[in-house]
């Protein structure tokens, strides 16, 4: 059966990496009916905090993205936190020691330090030079008299590593590039790349997926688990490895987590559908078929395997995940839509006082609002004519609306609408006879009236919206433009 887990350090804000991650993982899981295991790597006391815990998983349920085993799941493995787990790798690092498969290393980081530099300028292999590997008891005994603390440090065989990676294919790494590495701080401290394998043995992982960044750390892990099974921590197998593609921003550059448009929150805020995010993080890496990138996350996850992932990097397209997002908008239930669009209605989004809102009005343009959204905050914009006493003030539309001849214009549709039926047809035809009197297109006649009534220059339609405002108010906008 298929395990795989989606691990990551509670630090920061969950970002677009991160959940694509999450994402494939999910989607493997539930293609292959197996388990996702939520882990949680917050060995880092420095840098993990709780706020940033608590927001992974209220983000992964925002997303519908659930675990079977984890934080608040439970399961056969418990705790998923790594920092209640911390006598397990330190039983784990003693092991390892015992048996030879790794050493303490006395090194000062200014040694290292001073050896990588004379290393590099002859021109050899910078990596660690294996000085304690084989230290006299003799030489023990000075170091410690020195107080010097040692760390753990793992002893890499000596051959080269080959395997198969799931997208990328066979890869092998040769010794002089993987040099032995610490798994223990001198504090005694375990390091990630520990306590990342030793979770993945015991809970019995069966595929790693996670980002092509964590790939030089893999061979490493194919020979720590090796010395893992030798000392019988796990089951003995290996997990195989899947390795998903960088993700790319702006100017060709990895996207990072410090980058704004990487900052999950940010498509929270502005309302991104969970399935149109998740549908676009898709596309980073894999895709459904070469003619569709509009999808569920049913159909996803019924088309989901790693042969489809493409090892090159993805670029991140703000623009097409916006334009996925409408579609997934555009799917809804109109009632789905009206639920969705409430966050927007109510404080801090909307500007007009909470009694103002007028639940019937809304429900009448949300069929209209659902046609055009790509996002859903935009509807605060775009309904707030309704609520707010006044028209928002934006200079430049009124600017852009109000040409010379806009009064006159104003003034004829003015006549016209106060006597006409009040539904959008007729209202249409009021302010195409008031044009046609001035010589103006029904487009450049309705500018200045959108304006007068709504503050803006692009909207709703706009009959359709004068008929919801109501004659009273609609004709008391226009002459307070006119005053
Ligand atoms: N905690 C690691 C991270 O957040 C997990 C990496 C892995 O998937 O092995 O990068």
């Amino acid at each position: 059966p298929v395990r795989v887990r989606f691990c990551p350090s509670p630090t920061g804000n969950p970002h677009v990496g991160l959940v694509r991650t999450a994402l494939f993982n999910w989607a493997y899981a539930r293609h292959n009916g197996g388990t996702l295991v939520f882990r949680i790597e917050d060995t880092d006391a420095a840098r993990d905090s709780e706020e940033s815990y608590e927001q992974l998983l209220d983000s992964l349920r925002w997303l519908g993205l659930d675990w079977d085993e984890g934080p608040e799941a439970g399961g056969p493995h418990a705790p998923y936190r790594q920092s209640q787990r911390m006598e397990i790798y330190a039983d784990v690092a003693r092991r390892l020691k015992e048996r030879g498969f790794a050493y303490e290393c006395y090194c000062t980081t200014q040694e290292l330090d001073e050896r990588r530099e004379a290393a590099r300028a002859a021109g050899k292999p910078s990596g660690y030079d294996g000085a304690c590997r084989e230290l006299t008891p003799e030489r023990v005994e000075a170091y410690r008299r020195e107080v010097r603390e040692p760390i753990v440090r793992f002893r890499m065989p000596d051959e080269p590593i080959t395997f198969t990676d799931l997208v990328r294919g066979e890869l092998t790494f040769t010794p002089e590039n993987v040099p032995d590495f610490g798994i223990v701080r001198a504090n005694g401290a375990p390091l990630y790349t520990l306590v990342n394998p030793v979770d993945d043995a015991l809970m019995e992982i069966t595929h790693v997926l996670r980002g092509e960044d964590l790939l030089s750390s893999t061979p490493r892990q194919i020979a720590l688990y090796a010395a893992l099974a030798e000392i019988g921590v796990g089951n003995g197998t290996t997990p195989r490895f899947a390795h998903l593609p960088y993700v790319m921003g702006e100017g060709n550059k990895k996207l990072s987590k410090r980058d704004p448009q990487s900052s999950l929150n940010l498509y929270r805020e502005r309302g991104f559908l969970p399935e149109g995010l998740l549908n676009y993080l898709s596309l980073l890496g894999w895709s459904l078929a070469a003619d569709r990138d509009v999808f569920t996350m049913d159909e996803m996850v019924a088309a989901f395997d790693l042969e489809a992932v493409n090892a090159n990097p993805a670029r991140f397209d703000l623009k097409k995940a916006e334009a996925i997002n409408a579609d997934h908008l555009r799917r809804l239930d109109v009632k789905d839509f009206v639920a969705a669009c409430e966050p927007w209605l109510k404080a801090p989004y909307a500007p007009w006082a909470p009694e103002a809102f007028d639940a019937e009005a809304f429900e009448e343009l949300a069929p209209l609002a659902q046609t055009r959204l790509t996002v859903l905050s935009d509807i605060t914009a775009n309904v707030d004519f309704l609520f707010l006493d006044e028209p928002v003030e934006e200079e430049a539309s009124w600017q852009k609306a109000m040409k010379p001849g806009a009064d006159a214009l104003l003034r004829t549709a003015r006549e016209k609408l106060a006597v006409v039926d009040w539904s959008a047809e007729p209202l249409k035809e009021a302010v195409l006879a008031a044009g046609e009197e001035h010589g103006l297109k029904l487009g450049k006649a309705q500018a200045p009236v959108r304006v007068a009534v709504t503050g803006r220059t692009v909207g709703l339609p706009l009959f359709e919206s004068l008929e919801v405002l109501g004659r009273d108010r609609t004709l008391a906008r226009i002459d307070a433009a006119l005053a």
